[in-house]
């Protein structure tokens, strides 16, 4: 799974109707400029530090920092842009936008100093899984008819990769103050199922067809990425699914506000806050949780 991501991401932009699939970011402004408001009101009520950064991991296009950083500039937020981005063809597209960012292989490049504002939306998804049944670990086959399962059966996933980055950014925070913003697909506790897939062409796919040519993920559990991210002391919010969770920031009054300044925009910016937030669209499987400094306040909506 790494070795299929890491080529199938170092070599496309995988985003939007021409490619295999569509983000949050990339479905509307909305999103990223929710995401940036909850940012700048704990940067502001965290006393409005000067030295904070902003950080994403796996930025994709750049689109949600863009909406993100537009609210928390006007909110005065002055600080540098750090990306965590592995692929060259995207870091490519994201310095369109953001001239002045700093690019990072891993969060441990990111320099020393002040409090990190850090938002990952779908990069979690997108790091490897294990598989193991009957505990032991299913392995990917050469076949003459190709590759195969080695062996099927009731599939337990973890990802010692994903809890790694969630006790770095753990870690991050408690050494330097400040809130990550985790927004993902995937289910509040730790239980047996295969979550695995394929994507290509905005079409589910055969997970071993085309290695390195179809995106692939797992679902994230957040109970396990909690808890590795709690090992170093940071506090974890509750989980929030991503519908509720912009309702209660105020979707609805941005959608208002952006149908008053276009009326003919109304129907879109409806069916848009409707993919965003519906339970049968993105608004239930999406979940969003915050882990933050004891110095700093958990973000609106998720208290
Ligand atoms: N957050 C964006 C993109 C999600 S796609 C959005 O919501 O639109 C996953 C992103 O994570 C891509 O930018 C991809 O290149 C990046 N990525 C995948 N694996 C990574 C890794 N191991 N380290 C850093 N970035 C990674």
């Amino acid at each position: 799974m790494e070795a299929c991501n890491d080529y199938y991401y170092a070599t496309r932009d995988p985003l939007g109707a021409a490619g295999d699939f569509t983000t949050a970011p990339e479905i509307s402004q909305m999103f990223g400029e929710v995401i940036g408001a909850a940012l700048a009101d704990c940067w502001t009520r965290a006393g409005a530090p000067a030295d904070a950064i902003y950080a994403e991991a796996g930025p994709g296009r750049g689109t949600l920092a863009s909406d993100a950083l537009r609210v928390m500039r006007a909110a005065g937020f002055d600080g540098a842009v750090h990306f965590i981005e592995t692929s060259p063809v995207l870091r490519e597209i994201q310095r369109q936008s953001h001239a002045d960012a700093k690019w990072h292989d891993s969060l441990e490049s990111l320099p020393p100093g002040g409090p990190l504002m850090l938002v990952a939306n779908e990069f979690f998804d997108a790091l490897p899984v294990r598989q193991f049944i009957d505990g032991i670990e299913r392995r990917v086959v050469l076949t003459p008819a190709g590759l195969a399962f080695d062996r099927d059966g009731e599939v337990v996933e973890d990802s010692p990769v994903r809890d790694e980055a969630a006790r770095e950014i753990g870690a991050l925070l408690d050494e330097r103050g400040g809130v990550a913003l985790v927004i993902d697909y995937g289910h509040a506790s730790t239980a047996p199922g295969e979550t695995l897939q394929a994507v290509r062409g905005h079409a589910y796919a055969p997970l071993l067809h085309k290695p390195g040519e179809q995106d692939l993920t797992a679902h994230v559990d957040f109970e396990a990425l909690a808890s590795q991210a709690a090992v170093g002391g940071v506090k974890v919010t509750r989980l929030v699914s991503q519908g509720e969770w912009l309702k209660r920031l105020g979707i609805g009054v941005r959608a208002a506000a952006l149908t008053d300044a276009s009326p003919e925009r109304a129907a879109e910016l409806a069916s848009t806050v409707q993919r965003l937030t519906g339970k049968s669209a993105m608004g239930e499987l999406f979940k969003v949780v915050a882990f933050h400094s004891a110095s700093w306040p958990a973000p609106a909506g998720l208290e």
